[in-house]
C-alpha cells in the first residue's frame, strides 16, 4: 500500500554553473510529494501524523525560508564571511554540488529514508509546470555514482 503525503517549503537558490537566468539568486515554492510504502497491519497501518510529526518540522527547520547553496559556489564563502562579520545567522542548506532539483531530490530522499521511512517515490515540484519524479532506483543509482557526495554532506550536518 502506498501512502502519499504532500509538503511545501519556500527557499532561495541559484545555479551558479549555468549562464542563464537561473544563475541569479531567486526563490521557489518547492512542493514535495512523498509516496511511502506501508505494510497493512490491522485497520490502522500508519497514522498520517507519524509522517507529519517528523517530516513537516524537519523541512521547516532545515529548508523553509532558507537558502539552498552549493558549498563550492564562491557565494557560499561570501555569505559565511558576511555572517561572521555582521553576526547575522542566515539559514543555509548546504549542498556538496549544484542546487539543482535533481540534487535536491537526492538529498531529500536520503534524509527522509534516514528518518526510518520507506520512501518509494519522491516528487519535487520546482515551478508551476515542472515536477521531477525520483524513485528508489534513481536513489540507488545516485548513491552508487556518489552524485555529489551528498551523503557526506548530510552526515556532517547531523
Ligand atoms: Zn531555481
Amino acid at each position: 500500500m502506498i501512502i502519499r503525503k504532500e509538503y511545501k517549503f519556500y527557499a532561495a537558490h541559484r545555479n551558479e554553473e549555468l549562464q542563464d537566468k537561473c544563475r541569479n539568486l531567486h526563490g521557489h515554492r518547492y512542493g514535495i510529494v512523498c509516496h511511502f510504502e506501508v505494510q497493512r497491519t490491522g485497520s490502522y497501518s500508519t497514522l498520517f501524523s507519524d509522517f507529519d510529526d517528523k517530516i513537516g518540522p524537519f523541512l521547516k527547520e532545515k529548508y523553509d525560508h532558507g537558502m539552498l547553496i552549493n558549498v563550492n559556489d564562491p557565494l557560499y564563502t561570501t555569505l559565511k564571511s558576511h555572517m561572521a562579520t555582521h553576526g547575522e545567522d542566515f539559514k543555509l542548506c548546504e549542498f556538496q554540488g549544484p542546487t539543482s532539483v535533481e540534487n535536491l531530490a537526492y538529498k531529500l530522499f536520503t534524509e527522509i529514508t534516514r528518518m526510518g521511512f520507506d520512501l518509494s517515490l519522491l516528487e519535487v515540484q520546482e515551478t508551476d509546470t515542472s515536477v521531477i519524479s525520483y524513485d528508489r532506483e534513481d536513489w540507488a543509482r545516485d548513491n552508487e555514482a556518489q552524485v555529489f557526495s551528498a551523503a557526506h554532506a548530510i552526515d556532517s550536518a547531523q
